[in-house]
This record gives structure tokens, sequence and C-alpha cells, in this order.
């Protein structure tokens, strides 16, 4: 949809500066009042083209949604399995689910981002009617040593709005080349009384900050994990106070008009986390942990079951798990999962660049790290990260943003601290993976910001949210 929104812009360009250049100074060349006056008028006029041609765009995104879902969501369960070479789908359970808070007009993936898709079609016509990239856990084993060795599962579930018809669901894999195969194919009918529609879990919800109708709004839930019954207002607080910080940082400074946050009080049994490698164990809900891949700070959770269980309690786009603890630590995974420490002092960072690459699909851009992957990016293809690039296909990426006068790559001196460059390091590679600043919310958490490529494409994905 937003692809079609910036082919409209590029073909209406040219005609009008054509009547611009033809009208204007024939009639009023020496009226520079008049002639401002008729430039805003066009301008005006211009915009009016471009929404009365936006129309029909929109009008159709709504028909789709109209005709063929309804406002609930639909939750398909599966296990994604394997090792470093293959991939098996398992199917789990398919429930209906009370919300659903994505756009009824913005349907349709067109930003291509992820390590995996999944993909909605009308049975009966064979219509595209739904689709979104997504990340997993299970991608990022695979490309660990022990994925050599062993096979395993991690839990998913594709979300979608609720169908009025018979769909054929299908789970796409990107291959090593970045083109995406379809691994697995499912007919559902909206109708089969196995499909579980239950109440969600009565737990406790909070509003933090409302907006508007989940439909125009990117609408973020936080759930608790690691806080006991008694730490009800710890949590609440905390969820108030670091959601806080994503506004104290552009663009999210300037879009929080855009955004609806909720928060879910769902107890644990104990406070804290899982510390596997200093032998400590805590009866959390959602069951986290650190040393994921066995990095101290990577925090992050595979019970995803009960994370959807409880997130379905509010209309949400993006779930984020806080967890009560003071240690460094986070992770995140686009469309689908964002996890962050509540109280070390670095959780501002840390809480702002999860995020990133949860909502965003944003690729790392540090590359000295204790990042325990192996090949995890082919140099020889242009990586799917927005602010990644391997120079292969570098038209697709932030060339249009770096000027004429600055060098490819763009040495990492003093001198382009403030430019948009090439600057080679990133995806925890030194060589080979180029990044677009010296230094970004991506990077670093000596960052200020985002910067301007990461900014831009964080924007983006709020306007599809929104609709703007
Ligand atoms: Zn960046």
């Amino acid at each position: 949809m937003l692809r079609a929104w910036q082919n409209c812009q590029i073909y209406l360009s040219p005609l009008y500066y054509q009547v611009k250049i033809y009208k204007v100074p024939s009639f009023y060349l020496n009226d520079i009042i008049f002639l401002s006056k008729v430039i805003n008028a066009q301008k005006m006029i211009r915009q009016f083209v471009v929404f009365l041609l936006l129309l029909p765009i929109i009008a159709e995104g709504q028909t789709i949604f109209e005709n063929f879902f309804s406002d609930y969501s639909m939750r398909f369960d599966f296990l994604l399995g394997g090792n470093s070479n293959e991939v098996m789908v398992y199917p789990g359970q398919i429930k209906k689910e009370p919300h659903w808070a994505g756009s009824h007009t913005n349907l349709t993936d067109t930003f291509n981002y992820g390590t995996y898709r999944f993909r909605i079609f009308n049975l009966s016509s064979g219509a595209l009617l739904f689709s979104k990239g997504f990340c997993t856990l299970f991608q990022e084993w695979q490309t660990t040593a022990e994925a050599k060795n062993i096979n395993k599962t991690f839990y998913q579930a594709a979300v979608f709005p609720y169908p009025k018809n018979k769909v054929r669901l299908e789970i796409d894999a990107r291959q090593w080349k970045g083109n995406f195969k379809t691994i697995y194919k499912t007919e559902i009918d909206p109708d089969n009384y196995f499909i579980i529609s239950e109440k969600p879990f009565p737990y406790e919800t909070a509003t933090i900050l409302e907006n508007g109708k989940p439909e125009k709004k990117v609408d973020l839930v936080l759930l608790s994990e690691g806080y006991t019954e008694t730490e009800k207002d710890k949590f609440l607080n905390d969820a108030s106070r670091i959601t806080g910080y994503l506004f104290d940082e552009e663009p999210f400074k300037s879009n929080k008009m855009n955004f609806n946050i909720r928060a879910v009080f769902a107890p644990s049994e104990e406070t804290g986390t899982d510390v596997p490698g200093e032998k400590i164990y805590n009866n959390t809900l959602l069951n986290s942990t650190f040393y994921t891949f066995d990095i101290p700070r990577y925090l992050t959770t595979s019970d995803m079951k009960t994370i959807y269980d409880i997130a379905a309690c509010v209309p949400y786009d993006h779930i984020y798990v806080l967890v009560n603890t003071e240690r460094y630590g986070g992770g995140g995974f686009y469309n689908f999962l964002s996890v962050c420490s509540s109280d070390h002092q670095l959780t501002r960072e840390v809480f702002v660049h999860e995020f990133g690459h949860g909502f965003a699909g944003l690729g790392d851009e540090y590359y000295t790290s204790e990042v325990a992957y192996e090949n995890f990016y082919n140099i020889k293809e242009e990586p799917w990260e927005p602010n990644l690039t391997t120079l292969v296909n570098f038209n697709k990426k932030w060339k249009s943003m770096v000027s004429e006068n600055t060098p490819v790559p763009t040495p990492r001196t003093e001198g382009f601290s403030n430019t948009v460059g090439v600057f080679e390091g990133g995806g925890y590679m030194t060589e080979g993976i180029y990044s677009p600043y010296m230094d970004c919310r991506m990077k670093s958490n000596n960052a200020k910001n985002f910067c301007p490529v990461c900014s831009g494409v964080i924007q983006k994905i709020i306007d599809l949210h929104c609709d703007n």
C-alpha cells in the first residue's frame, strides 16, 4: 500500500512542474506577491489531486477488510523446528481473540523486512488478503554452533484479522540468497469448531497513553514479568516511566500522538528472572532468562504461548515484556517481541534500541560484540535490514541520502560524525557490511538518537500503522 502511494507521488511530480513552468511566468511575471499565492494554490491543488488519487487505494484496503475480515484476531500457533540446515513448521492450536489493533487499509506488507513472512489468501479466488514479515529466535539460534549438532523447536504465532471465509495460510522462510521460500501451507475454515474462542485471562490492564482507535494508532502493550502480586504499583510506575523514555527520542517524540500504550499486570510467583550462568532461577510467569545462546546480557523468553495469551487482554500491534531486574539486558525481534530489564541505569537506551529491532526491523549497527553467531549475513547479497548494506544493491537502501561529496566507503573520522555515509562495519561484522552513520541508537548506548536513516524507517512504519 505504501509503495502505491509513493508511485503516485513520483508520477505526479513532472505534471505539476509542467503546469508551473508554462502557466505562471506568462501571466504574472512581475507580480511576486500574486505569484506566491498562485504557487501556494498550486501546492494545495497538488495535495488535493494526490488525496483524490489516494482515495481509491484507501477505499480498496477498507473494502478488503470489510469484505473479508471482522474486527477480531485469528492466532495460528505453530512450532518452528529444525537445525542449522533445516526448518519445519509444526501446526498447533488456532484461537479467536477479541481485538484486532492493526490497520484496516494497509493489509499487505510492502516493506519486505524479516527472516520469515506469513501470507493469507482468499481460498476461493487465490487473492492475497494479508501479509506480514517477522523475525524469530529460532532463526538466530540456527546461526549458533549448537544448531549444527541438535534439533530444537521454538513457539511462534501468526496473528491476523479474523477471516470471514475460508483462507489459505502460507509461511515463508528467507533463504541464504535473500529470497523467500514457502515452507508450509494450510487451509483454515473460520467456522471450524476446533478454533478456540475463549475469554482472555482476567488480568488487570491499565492505559498509559490513549490517542485514538487501535486501527489508526501504533498499539504497544507492556507485559509484567518477574513482578509479584505485591509489586503491581512498581510495575505500573515502571511501565509509565520506561515508555516515557521512548518519547524523549526522535522520531518517537514528535509521534507521541500516534501511539496508544497499555499495560497488563500478570503477577509472577517470584521477583526477577533466571540467570543460568550464575545458577539463579526464579519462578516467573513468562519464563524469561538471561544467557540466551550463552550470552550473559541476552534477555529473552521462549514462552510465547503464555505471552500471546496474556497480550490478548488488550488490542496490540507490538508486545514488550518488561522484566523486573536491575541487570543489564534485553532483546528485540521484528514484529514478534521486545524484552528489556526495568531498573538498570541504561534501561532508557536499551528499551529504545530493542524497540528499534522489534517495531521497525532495524539491524544492529555495532560490529564488536561477543555475539556467538556464525555466518549471520551473506555479504554477497543485500541484507533485508533497512539500515545495513553490503553495497550489492545500495539503490534500495539510503543511497539517495548520501551527498555526492561523501566518500564511499566513508572514513570513521571526526569530520564525518554528523554525515549520512557508508561506514564499514555493522551487523556484528567488521568487513563487508556497512552502516549509515558514525553512531546511532542501533549502534551504541552513547548515541543521542537514531541516525537519519533509522529515523526515516521508523517514521514510515508509524505512518503505515496510522494510515498517514
Ligand atoms: Zn541507524
